[in-house]
């Protein structure tokens, strides 16, 4: 097992890789730039290094600087947690070639799942199900117009490299495909630098469900179900909850099985998310995430596990802990994630915070990197903490969700949290009846 662990990443993430560190008692290194001097991973960790100035580019994703910090810790593995370096194929080849471990998949799966192209089609062959649309690229119009009318308008015109939501365009009909084809290759150009684009068919009312599988690289990888990520604002989830309302236990069985077969196949390494548009009792695969997503705990929640405890181990070459026939999911849990935004624009709201009390009590998780008195800097992500509930079915995650909600306390900055107890008094979602344009919709009419 490692002895030193470094940590590329900051806020609640780091805080939870760290926890992970320290349970199996391994060392922590935390990097930071200079506005996080006083952040809460580096006071959390067993050593920090200063890697730079402020901004991203210059810190958390300057890839010398992180490798310079592992050298100088003698930290022999590196976790990258999610966003900045995490699905950076190139990076992960620096980590090897300077004979460090990356905690996650190999550079060429990174690859092979960040070009969607590739990644539809790697799927599609593992008998993954996909979205009806072009065999590949589109390159110009007038194929755009046959592949279009070949599947059926509406269609979505998607950026191969895309990421975030950037480079997709909608076209209900042939009229619109003109305009919606150069739109989405030119955005992409500018966005990625690749103005490659496919087309698929467009679903009107789908859900987002998302497979978590784990592999040990070795040809063998279970499934922890689903989470259902619908409540999404401009392509971010804000919502989570696990299991899925509309998935039963078969249907997650079958689809669990697809994916860990597809992953097991490519032996694939670590802790991976296959998201699909679910829509009709039918799965439609649109894109995996070669990470530890934000969401994860609420997967740990119903299944018990530590899925960083299970990333760790099989980087250090250990068998992997977790057996498909003893996953079974316990309760419900829902995570919702608390931003530094103010309402209702959602804009962002960095700042001191002059007090800070996170909820506790039975089924209460709270991840965060806050503390009375922590300046918020402007220069990153503005997700600030995440409370995540586990109850013995739906109904209590909700009631334990509304009363963790009334004893948490932001003071000095404005959040996200006065959403979520709005949310709660809305059918639909006690119902769990919801597609992926529901919130939208929710707070168009609220404007
Ligand atoms: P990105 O990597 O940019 O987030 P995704 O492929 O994951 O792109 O798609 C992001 C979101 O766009 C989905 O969650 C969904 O809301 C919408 N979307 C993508 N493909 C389709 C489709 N074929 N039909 C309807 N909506 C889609």
């Amino acid at each position: 097992m490692f002895k030193k662990i470094l940590i590329a990443n900051r806020g609640e993430i780091a805080l939870r890789i760290i926890r992970a560190c320290r349970e199996m008692g391994i060392a922590s290194v935390a990097v930071h730039s200079t506005a996080d001097a006083d952040a809460m991973h580096v006071r959390m960790a067993d050593e920090s290094v200063c890697i730079g100035p402020p901004p991203g580019s210059e810190s958390y994703l300057h890839v010398p600087s992180i490798i310079s910090a592992c050298e100088i810790s003698g930290a022999e593995a590196i976790h990258p947690g999610y966003g900045f370096l995490s699905e950076n194929a190139a990076f992960v080849q620096i980590v090897q070639d300077h004979g460090l471990t990356f905690i996650g998949p190999t550079a060429e799966h990174i690859r092979i799942m960040g070009d969607k192209i590739t990644a539809k089609d790697t799927m599609k062959k593992l008998g993954v199900p996909c979205v009806p649309g072009s065999d590949g690229g589109v390159a110009t119009l007038e194929e755009a117009h046959a592949v279009s009318a070949q599947i059926g308008y509406p269609v979505i015109i998607k950026a191969t490299a895309g990421g975030g939501g950037r480079g997709m365009k909608l076209a209900r009909t042939a009229e619109e495909l003109d305009y919606a084809f150069r739109a989405a290759r030119s955005e992409a150009k500018s966005a990625f630098g690749n103005d490659e684009v496919y087309i698929e068919k467009y679903l009107g009312r789908p859900r987002h469900i998302e497979i978590q599988v784990f592999g040990d690289g070795k040809g063998r990888a279970v499934h922890l179900g689903e989470r259902d990520c619908s409540l999404q604002r401009r392509h971010q989830k804000v919502f989570e909850e696990a299991p899925g309302p509309c998935i039963d236990a078969e249907t997650r069985a079958r689809i669990g099985a697809t994916c860990a077969e597809a992953v097991a196949a490519i032996n694939y390494a670590g802790a991976g998310t296959i998201e699909f548009l679910y829509e009709d009792g039918e799965f439609y695969f649109i894109e995996m995430n070669t990470r530890l997503q934000v969401e994860h705990p609420v997967t740990e929640a119903v299944y018990g596990v530590d899925l960083v405890r299970e990333q760790i181990r099989v980087a250090a070459g250990l068998p992997m802990e977790l057996v498909q026939e003893d996953l079974v999911p316990q309760g419900h849990a829902i995570e919702v994630r608390i931003n530094a935004e103010r309402l209702p624009n959602f804009s962002p709201c960095p700042g001191r915070v002059t007090a800070y009390h996170a909820p506790g009590g039975l089924g209460v998780r709270m991840d965060s990197a806050l503390y009375d008195g922590y300046a918020i800097p402007p220069y990153y992500d503005s997700l600030i903490a995440k409370l995540i509930v586990h109850g013995r079915d739906r109904d209590e995650a909700v009631a334990r969700l509304r009363r963790s909600l009334g004893e948490l306390i932001v003071d000095g900055i404005d959040t996200t949290v006065p959403l979520f107890p709005m949310l709660l008094n809305e059918p639909d979602i006690l119902k769990g009846d919801y597609t992926i344009h529901w919130l939208e919709k929710w707070l168009a009419e609220r404007a």
